[in-house]
């Protein structure tokens, strides 16, 4: 199982994945002047005011290295964590692992406060890794498929550097576009 730095804590951002983009952002105080920023002196709509609202530019805008490195698992071992799943990454877990639902939840999930989460070994395994790493790859959940883009890991400069001093694969071989790191964050 992903460590206990990796695996997330429980967190509003991981308990409940499906939130639309920009879900529970706080709105513009358009009643406390952000309205009037927006127009002109006659009232019409200012689109500089629009302009100086755009959202600014990430710290990786040029971009971020990143390369899982082969024979690592660091972040599917070590300390207890959770990695959560919802109804329809758990279907695909099973249809992996050739197990129905029912039955795969039974033997590797488990139900916690806030949500599922894939069971762990007594040293914090994730049940799911095997030797040769993880058993099911391609039906991982969301949250497993997206790290390191996480966005306790993307947040500043200094988060991805405590995550890259964890990861031998961040800052590693390939480059990934802004764009691309933001469609591959969780
Ligand atoms: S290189 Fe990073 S992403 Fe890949 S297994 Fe190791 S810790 Fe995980
Ligand atoms: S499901 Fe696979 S990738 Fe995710 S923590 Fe478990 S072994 Fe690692």
């Amino acid at each position: 199982m992903m460590n206990a730095e990796f695996r997330a804590p429980p967190s509003p951002s991981r308990v409940a994945p499906s939130l639309p983009a920009g879900a529970g952002e706080t709105p513009l105080p358009l009643g406390e002047g952000g309205e009037e920023a927006a127009r002109s002196a006659d009232g019409a709509a200012a689109p500089l005011g629009l302009a100086a609202l755009a959202t600014p530019e990430p710290w990786y805008a040029a971009g971020l290295g990143f390369s899982c490195q082969p024979g690592c698992t660091a972040c599917c071992t070590g300390e207890p964590g959770y990695v959560w799943v919802d109804e329809g990454e758990l279907a695909a877990l099973a249809a992996a692992t050739g197990l129905a639902p029912d039955e795969f939840r039974r033997r590797y999930v488990r139900r916690t406060p806030y949500g599922e989460s894939i069971t762990e070994r007594a040293n914090g395994d994730c049940i799911l890794l095997g030797a040769e790493g993880c058993t099911v790859y391609a039906a991982r959940p969301r949250q497993c498929r997206s790290f390191p883009f996480w966005d306790e890991h993307l947040r500043t400069e200094a988060d991805w550097a405590r995550l890259a001093a964890r990861c031998p694969g961040a800052n590693q071989g390939r480059r990934w576009s802004c764009a691309e790191v933001e469609e591959a964050r969780g």
